[in-house]
C-alpha cells in the first residue's frame, strides 16, 4: 500500500463515499478509511433514506431539490464502472400535514416557489386519497402513554396537507454507499476497511496525515472528516472543535418496521408521509411494511450518547410509542408484540443543519452534523466538499468570503456560509430531524 495520498477521507458512509467519488473525479489520489467492514455499514445502513425537499432554510431546501435529481438519475451520476446492482429509487412523492409547528407549511411553500419545486395543496377531506384510511382528527399536543389523554383526539381536524411530488425513498441505503464507493474506485480512489484512524497528525498549523490504530502512518496534505456520529471524536482528535461555533453530538434514535394495516398495500400505493401533529414520519418498506421514525416532540427525552461505540441497541418504550402515534392516524394499524426495525445514531449539530466546511487547521475539512436528514444530499454534499477543498487549497479564505455554489439542475446559487462551522445557530430551524 502506498503510504502517501493527495487526500484522506475518514468514513465510507454515503456522504463519505460520494465525497471520495467527487474528489477522485477531480484527479486527486484519495484514500478512504473506515473502521467498519464495508461502505455504508455505519449510520448510513440504519437510514430511512427518505428523499424530500422541505426544510426550514432556503439553502437546505435548494440543496435537497438539487439532490432529488441525482436519485432520479442515479445511473447517470454513478456511471458505468460499478459491478453491483444499482439502488432503486422509489419516486412516491411526500405528503406533509400542515400544523402550527410548520406554520401550515407557508414558509416552506414560499421557498418551493423560489426554487421552482412543485407542490399541491391538499384539503383535509382529500388526505385519505393519499393516505388510505387516515383519521384526520388532530391529536396535538404530543403526549406519552403515561399522560392523560394519550391517543385521544383533541378536537377538530388537521389543517390540511401539502403533497410534494419531488420525493420518495431508497430501500437499500447501504447499497447506495457501495455504489458510490465503486464509482470512486472506478475514478481512481482507494478504500481501506476494518481500519481505524487514531490520530490526526499536524505540523505548523497544517495537517500531515493520519495514524492508524496499528501505528501505521499515512501521509496526506488534505484530511476530510466524514465520520458520521463519530464526527466530534475526529474533530477533537484534530484539535479543531474549539474553533467551531456549531458543535456536533451523537443522538440515539429508533426506527420501527411494522406490517401495513390490513387491506392496505402500502408498498405499492404508499408514499413518504410526515406528520408533526402525531410527531412521526412514515415511508413504505419491502414486504408491505411501514418504516416509522420520530419527529422528536419535546415530551420525548433525548438520548445523547457520549461514546458512539457504546450505546444500547435494544428497542425501548420509544418503539411502541411511535407505532401507537401512527395508529392514531391509521386506526387499522396493528401493534406487533415483537419490535423490529433499527436502532442507530444521528450526528446532530446544534441547529440540526449540516456543517460542510473547512476547519481552523489548514488542510482539515469536515462534512458532519448531518442530523438524521442528509442522506438525500450525499451527491450534492460530495460536490460541495470538493468545491470547498479546491478553493481553500488554492488560497481562498472561505471563512471571510464564503463560497457561492451553483446547483446545476435547478439553476440556483446558494451561499455555503449557511453550512459554516462558525455560523450563528439558525433560529428558524425545526430543531428536529426535519432540519
Ligand atoms: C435512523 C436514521 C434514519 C435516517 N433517516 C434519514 C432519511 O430518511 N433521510 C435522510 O436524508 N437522512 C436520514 N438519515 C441521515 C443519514 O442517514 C446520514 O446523514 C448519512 O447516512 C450520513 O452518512 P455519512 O457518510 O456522513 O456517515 P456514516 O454513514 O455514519 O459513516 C461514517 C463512517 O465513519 C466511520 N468512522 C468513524 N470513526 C472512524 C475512525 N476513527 N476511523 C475510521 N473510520 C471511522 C464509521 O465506521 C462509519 O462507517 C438517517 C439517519 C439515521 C441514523
Amino acid at each position: 500500500m502506498t503510504k502517501s495520498y493527495d487526500a484522506i477521507i475518514i468514513g465510507a458512509g454515503v456522504i463519505g463515499a460520494c465525497t471520495a467519488y467527487e474528489m477522485a473525479k477531480k484527479g486527486l489520489k484519495t484514500l478512504s478509511i473506515d473502521k467498519l467492514p464495508e461502505a455504508g455499514y455505519g449510520a448510513t445502513s440504519g437510514s430511512c433514506a427518505i428523499i424530500r425537499t422541505y426544510y426550514s432554510a432556503f439553502e437546505t431546501c435548494a440543496m435537497a431539490f438539487e439532490g432529488w435529481h441525482y436519485w432520479k438519475d442515479w445511473e447517470g451520476y454513478i456511471g458505468a464502472g460499478v459491478a453491483d446492482d444499482l439502488i432503486k429509487y422509489h419516486d412516491t412523492g411526500c405528503l406533509v400535514i400542515k400544523t402550527p409547528h410548520n406554520n401550515d407549511l407557508k414558509n416552506v411553500c414560499a421557498v418551493m416557489d423560489d426554487i421552482g419545486c412543485p407542490y399541491n395543496d391538499v384539503d383535509v377531506a382529500d388526505i385519505p386519497k393519499h393516505l388510505h384510511g387516515a383519521d384526520t382528527r388532530s391529536f396535538e399536543p404530543a403526549k406519552r402513554p403515561e399522560d392523560a389523554g394519550f391517543g385521544q383526539a383533541t378536537g377538530g381536524v388537521v389543517n390540511g396537507a401539502v403533497f410534494f411530488p419531488r420525493g420518495g425513498y431508497v430501500s437499500d441505503p447501504k447499497l447506495s454507499a457501495r455504489n458510490a464507493q465503486q464509482a470512486a474506485v472506478a475514478a481512481g480512489g482507494a478504500f481501506l476497511f476494518n481500519t481505524e484512524v487514531s490520530e490526526i497528525r499536524q505540523k505548523e498549523g497544517r495537517v500531515q496525515g493520519v495514524t492508524l490504530s496499528d501505528g501505521t502512518k499515512v501521509d496526506a496534505p488534505i484530511v476530510v472528516n466524514v465520520a458520521g456520529p463519530h464526527s466530534f471524536v475526529i474533530n477533537d482528535m484534530a484539535g479543531v472543535s474549539e474553533g467551531m461555533n456549531i458543535k456536533t453530538r451523537a443522538l440515539r434514535h429508533e426506527v420501527a418496521h411494522v406490517p401495513a394495516p390490513k387491506g392496505m398495500n402500502f408498498e405499492r400505493d404508499g408514499l413518504v408521509y410526515s406528520d408533526s401533529d402525531i410527531h412521526t414520519y412514515v415511508r413504505p418498506d419491502v414486504g408491505n411494511h411501514l418504516l416509522i421514525g420520530s419527529e422528536d416532540p419535546a415530551c420525548d427525552p433525548k438520548e445523547w450518547v457520549e461514546d458512539p461505540d457504546v450505546f444500547n441497541t435494544d428497542f425501548s418504550d420509544q418503539w411502541k410509542i411511535m407505532v401507537m402515534r401512527v395508529a392514531q392516524r391509521l386506526p387499522e394499524l396493528g401493534i406487533p408484540e415483537h419490535a423490529k426495525g433499527v436502532v442507530a445514531l444521528y450526528d446532530v449539530s446544534d441547529d440540526w443543519m449540516p456543517i460542510y466546511d473547512k476547519s481552523d487547521l489548514n488542510g482539515f475539512y469536515m462534512a458532519v452534523g448531518t442530523s438524521g436528514n442528509q442522506f438525500k444530499n450525499a451527491p450534492v454534499a460530495g460536490k460541495i466538499m470538493a468545491a470547498i477543498i479546491d478553493a481553500c487549497e488554492a488560497g481562498h479564505d472561505h471563512d471571510a468570503d464564503p463560497l457561492s455554489f451553483h446547483l446545476d439542475y435547478i439553476n440556483k446559487d446558494i451561499s455555503l456560509g449557511a453550512f459554516s462551522r462558525k455560523r450563528k445557530i439558525n433560529e428558524n430551524s425545526s430543531f428536529s430531524v426535519i432540519g
